[in-house]
C-alpha cells in the first residue's frame, strides 16, 4: 500500500509515492501549467517520462492533476493509493497539526482563500481531484503555516486595534514544510548549529526567510498572507500599507487590481520588467535585470540582519529552494560582507556546489541543503493514520 503526496505550487504540481515505510518510489512534477506545461518522474533517480503535454491540454490545475493521476493509472499499476498527503500552505489559526481532511475541516480549509488567494484553491483542488480518483484513501492536510504557531506574541501581531489580532489578523508565516525539513537535516549533518540560532532562507518563485531558535520558529518574514517580506518572483514582498491607500485614492485602481499587481507583476518580475525568473535576469545582464537583483539580494540582507537580532546571534544560515539551492552569486552578494557578524564566507565552497559554504575558522555555518518537503508531509500523513 502506497502514499501520494501533492505540493500544488502556483503553476506546478509535485508529486512523490511513498512505501509504508517512508521510502520513496516514485517522485515527479508538473511545471509551467497554463504556459508549456511539462510532466517528468524518476523512479529510484532513474528518469520514467519528462515530455512536454501539449495534446493533453494542461491549462489549468484540475487538468494537471487528471494527467498526473493518468501517468500513475496507466505506466505505474503495481501501485496502490491507501492515503494521500497534501500541502496545504494556510491553517490559519485553527491547524497547527496535520489532520485529516473530512468535509468539515475543508470548508474551514475554504475560508480562508483570502488568505492566500495564489495557492489555497490550488491546494484544495488537489484534495477534491484525489478523492475522487481515490475516494477510498485517507487524505490528509499538512500545514505551511503550522512550523510558525509558537512564535512569540511580538512577532505574530500586527500593531492594529487588537480585535483584529483575535479575529485572526496575525504574522502567520510559510514555507514551514520546507523549514521543517532543513532544520531537521542540519540537525543530522550539524547538531551543534542546529540547537544553535538559525535562519533559514527559502530563496524560490516564493521566498521567505525564519529565524530558527533550537528547532524553533521565533518569527519569520511572512506576514498575514504570502505577499510580505522578501521580494519574490511576481510578488512585492515588504510595502507602506499607505501604498496601497494611495494606488486606491489618488490612482483609482481597485482592491482586485492592486491584489493582482501585488501578487503577479511585482518582485523580480516588476522590477526588471522582464521576467520573475532568476536564471533569465542572470542571462539577460542588463541594467534592469540588475537592479531586480540587487533589490533582491539587498532585502535578504536586510532580514538577516533582523531576523539576527531576533535571535540574538547567529551561529547558522541555510539556504534551500531553487535560489538558494542554486544560485551561487546570489549566496555570494548574501554572504559577503556580514564578517562583523562572525560570518567566513569561502567563495570556492560556494561555486563548486559544497553543503558548507563557510570557511573552518567562521563562527556562523553557512549551509546549502536541498529542500524536501514531500517526505515531510510524507511522514506527518502516516504518522497521523497510524495513531
Ligand atoms: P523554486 O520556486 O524553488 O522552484 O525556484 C525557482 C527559482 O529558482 C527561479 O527563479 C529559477 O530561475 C531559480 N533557479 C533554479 N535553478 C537555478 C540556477 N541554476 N541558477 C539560478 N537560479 C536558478
Amino acid at each position: 500500500m502506497h502514499l501520494l503526496t501533492l505540493n500544488c505550487g502556483s503553476s506546478s504540481i509535485k508529486f512523490a509515492i511513498f512505501d509504508s515505510d517512508v521510502r520513496e518510489v516514485l517522485r515527479g512534477q508538473i511545471d509551467g501549467i497554463g504556459t508549456a506545461p511539462r510532466i517528468s518522474a524518476k523512479r529510484s533517480a532513474e528518469t520514467v517520462i519528462d515530455r512536454h503535454l501539449e495534446d493533453a491540454n494542461v491549462s489549468d490545475h484540475g487538468a494537471a492533476l487528471s494527467a498526473i493521476l493518468d501517468l500513475l493509472r496507466t505506466e505505474f499499476p503495481d501501485i496502490s493509493i491507501a492515503s494521500v498527503g497534501h500541502r496545504i500552505v494556510h491553517g490559519g489559526t485553527q491547524f497547527s497539526q496535520p489532520v485529516v481532511l473530512d468535509k468539515e475541516t475543508m470548508v474551514k480549509l475554504r475560508a480562508l482563500i483570502p488568505l492566500a488567494p495564489l495557492h489555497q484553491p490550488n491546494n484544495l483542488a488537489g484534495v477534491d481531484a484525489a478523492a475522487e480518483a481515490f475516494p477510498d484513501a485517507v487524505q490528509v492536510g499538512c500545514f505551511d503555516t503550522a512550523f510558525h504557531r509558537d512564535q512569540p506574541w511580538i512577532n505574530d501581531a500586527f500593531a492594529l486595534p487588537y480585535r483584529y489580532y483575535e479575529e485572526g489578523v496575525r504574522r502567520y508565516g510559510f514555507h514551514g514544510l520546507s523549514y521543517e525539513y532543513v532544520s531537521g537535516r542540519l540537525r543530522e549533518i550539524s547538531p551543534a548549529h542546529a540547537s544553535g540560532r538559525v535562519v533559514a532562507c527559502h530563496l524560490g518563485n516564493g521566498a521567505s526567510m525564519c529565524a530558527i531558535d533550537n528547532g524553533r520558529s521565533i518569527g519569520s518574514t511572512m506576514g498575514f498572507t504570502a505577499l510580505d517580506g522578501l521580494p519574490m518572483g511576481t510578488r512585492c514582498g515588504q510595502l507602506d500599507p499607505g501604498v496601497v491607500l494611495y494606488l486606491m485614492q489618488e490612482k483609482g485602481m481597485s482592491a482586485h487590481a492592486i491584489e493582482d499587481m501585488l501578487y503577479h507583476d511585482s518582485g523580480l518580475k516588476g522590477l526588471s520588467g522582464l521576467s520573475n525568473d532568476l536564471r533569465t535576469l542572470e542571462a539577460a545582464a542588463t541594467p534592469e535585470a540588475d537592479r531586480a537583483i540587487d533589490y533582491f539580494t539587498g532585502r535578504i540582507r536586510i532580514e538577516l540582519g533582523a531576523l539576527a537580532a531576533m535571535l540574538g546571534g547567529l551561529d547558522a544560515v541555510i539556504f534551500c529552494g531553487g535560489i538558494g539551492e542554486n544560485a551561487w552569486r546570489i549566496r555570494k552578494s548574501v554572504c559577503e560582507g556580514f564578517e562583523w557578524m562572525g560570518v567566513e564566507f569561502d567563495a570556492r565552497r560556494n561555486r563548486s556546489g559544497d553543503a558548507v559554504i563557510s570557511t573552518d575558522q567562521s563562527s556562523v555555518g553557512l549551509f546549502v541543503i536541498q529542500t524536501d518537503e514531500e517526505i515531510i508531509i510524507a511522514r506527518h500523513a502516516l504518522e497521523l493514520i497510524r495513531q
